[in-house]
């Protein structure tokens, strides 16, 4: 564990935070998970094992290991329950509303002033975050990618007032602590993988919108073509059709550029609840 940070706090035990707190225990922090209510929970926790017991079947983790990782997790609803943490990673859903609320609060409840209090955001800029807080110089940018225990990386996002300090201890942290590969980007809605890869994705979604090719030819086209390892559609399927459409609306508020504009039929997904794997059909058909 990187010296200094035993304590870890998750804001949100979905996709992202349930992976983050697993990472974060594994490594042997001590660590603080909070989500709006017991049904919300639950579903982390349920996440958060299935997980652990994949790593065991694969022979990646043993039962003590996996028992120990679990015991280092706790499960609350109440945010003022991550008042003694030492990093605070806010991994609630893509809308600045709802992260600027969490940021708020955690600016009044986390009581050590050295505290680092990150998002997971992949595309709402640091800035606006940490100004909901009494401490901007203390928020900053930690992008984990799905699934966070499989995908090493980690993009770290100062923002133009992070403190140098703060950001150095942060990518010690990651690098050393949950062992992943840390790169650097400026405070640029999308950071450096969404600000390549979202384009992408939206230019597959209008190309299957004009009928200019099939979802399975499309990713087809990708996967046998260039050696991706999953086609742009399944891939949106797999981060969610919400976070794919609210990352383009960020970044086409930040930069206005047409490319980065949600097309309608990945708007008419998301307004009929079509938001991929996670409920059982986006693009492709998840069901049972
Ligand atoms: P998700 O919808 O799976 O999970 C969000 C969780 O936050 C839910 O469990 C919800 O109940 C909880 N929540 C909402 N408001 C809350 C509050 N005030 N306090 C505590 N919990 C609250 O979303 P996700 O896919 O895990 O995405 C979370 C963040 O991670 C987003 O900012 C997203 O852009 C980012 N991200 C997602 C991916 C991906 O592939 N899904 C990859 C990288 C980053």
């Amino acid at each position: 564990m990187s010296e200094g940070i035993e304590r870890v706090g998750v804001v949100g035990a979905g996709l992202m935070g349930a992976g983050i707190a697993e990472v974060s225990a594994k490594a042997g922090c001590d660590v603080t998970v909070c989500d709006i209510n017991d049904v919300a929970v639950t579903a982390g926790r349920g996440r958060i094992e299935s997980s652990l017991d994949r790593a065991v079947r694969s022979g990646k983790l043993d039962d003590d290991a996996r028992t120990a990782t679990l015991d280092r997790i706790r499960f609350v609803t109440d945010i003022g329950e991550l008042s003694d943490r030492q990093l605070v990673v806010e991994a609630v859903r893509e809308f600045e509303d709802e992260k600027l609320e969490v940021f708020r609060n955690l600016g009044k409840i986390v009581v050590d002033d050295q505290a680092i209090l990150a998002s997971n955001t992949s595309s709402i800029p640091i800035m606006k975050l940490a100004m909901a807080t009494d401490r901007p110089e203390h928020v900053l940018g930690l992008h984990f990618f799905n699934p966070v225990p499989v995908m090493r990386l980690v993009e770290l996002i100062p923002s133009i007032v992070t403190g140098s300090d703060v950001a150095d201890r942060a990518e010690e942290f990651i690098a050393d602590s949950l062992a992943k590969r840390v790169i650097r980007s400026q405070d640029r809605a999308g950071f450096i993988v969404n600000a390549l890869f979202v384009p992408y994705v939206l230019a597959a979604i209008r190309m299957l919108e004009s009928g200019f090719a099939s979802a399975d030819d499309i990713d087809a086209g990708m996967v046998e073509g260039c050696s991706h390892p999953m086609g742009p559609l399944a891939l949106a399927d797999m981060i969610g059709l919400d976070t794919i459409e609210a990352v383009a609306d960020s970044m086409y508020s930040e930069f206005k550029e047409p490319l980065y504009a949600p097309p309608p039929l990945l708007s008419r997904m998301v307004e009929a609840g079509l938001l991929g794997r996670k409920c059982g059909r986006g693009f492709f058909n998840y069901a049972k």
